[in-house]
Order: C-alpha cells, then sequence, then structure tokens
C-alpha cells in the first residue's frame, strides 16, 4: 500500500523545497503535506547539491507518505487512493464509497 501511495503523490517540490500532495479519487479532497526545506538553498549547483537534492527528496517523500498513510488509504476492491472520510466498512473489508454503493445494490 505504500509503495501504491507513493507512486501517486503528487510532487510540488521546487529548488527551494519539497512539497508532496494526495487527492481522495472520490471526493476530490485534496490533501497537501508539509513541505521540506532544502538545505541546501542558494548554493551553487554541482554534482553534489543536486545528490544532496535527491536524498533530501527521497526522504522527504517517504515522511509525505507516512504522514498521507494517516489520512488515505487503498480501496482494496478498486486500488483507488481514499480518504478516510470516503471509507465504508463492509463486513470484513474496508472500501472506497463507490464500491460500498455498487456492492450493496449488488447484494
Ligand atoms: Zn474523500
Ligand atoms: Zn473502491
Amino acid at each position: 500500500m505504500e509503495e501504491w501511495i507513493r507512486a501517486n503523490l503528487l510532487e510540488l517540490s521546487d529548488a527551494s523545497g519539497f512539497r508532496f500532495s494526495l487527492c481522495c479519487s472520490v471526493c476530490g479532497r485534496v490533501w497537501v503535506s508539509e513541505t521540506t526545506p532544502f538545505s541546501g538553498i542558494g548554493r551553487r549547483q554541482t554534482a553534489r547539491s543536486r545528490a544532496l537534492y535527491e536524498r533530501e527528496r527521497e526522504e522527504a517523500m517517504s515522511r509525505a507518505v507516512s504522514e498521507a498513510l494517516r489520512g488515505f488509504e487503498v480501496c482494496l476492491l478498486c486500488g483507488k487512493i481514499t480518504g478516510k472520510e470516503c471509507l465504508e466498512a463492509l463486513g470484513e473489508m474496508t472500501v472506497c464509497r463507490s464500491c460500498a454503493e455498487r456492492l450493496k445494490k449488488q447484494l
């Protein structure tokens, strides 16, 4: 699930810091992570500062993923990124609202 969230994160980072966003595919709510400032801000672009940027970007991304996991889940049926507000418990399973509605109709 972490991998899937990571793959769906939208990156809003720029030269000064790292920021990621994730959107609930059911209601469209957009969540934006805290901004992590890049420690090498304003430094000359060198291979070294680029490597530093990449490393800090990876770390910021992992933090954003764990932050996102508190507010989002992946629907077990359709695999959509779903905000906690749009999840429904269906027996043992937790699924997104659209799957829950579809299943209820089938029953
Ligand atoms: Zn939602
Ligand atoms: Zn679903």
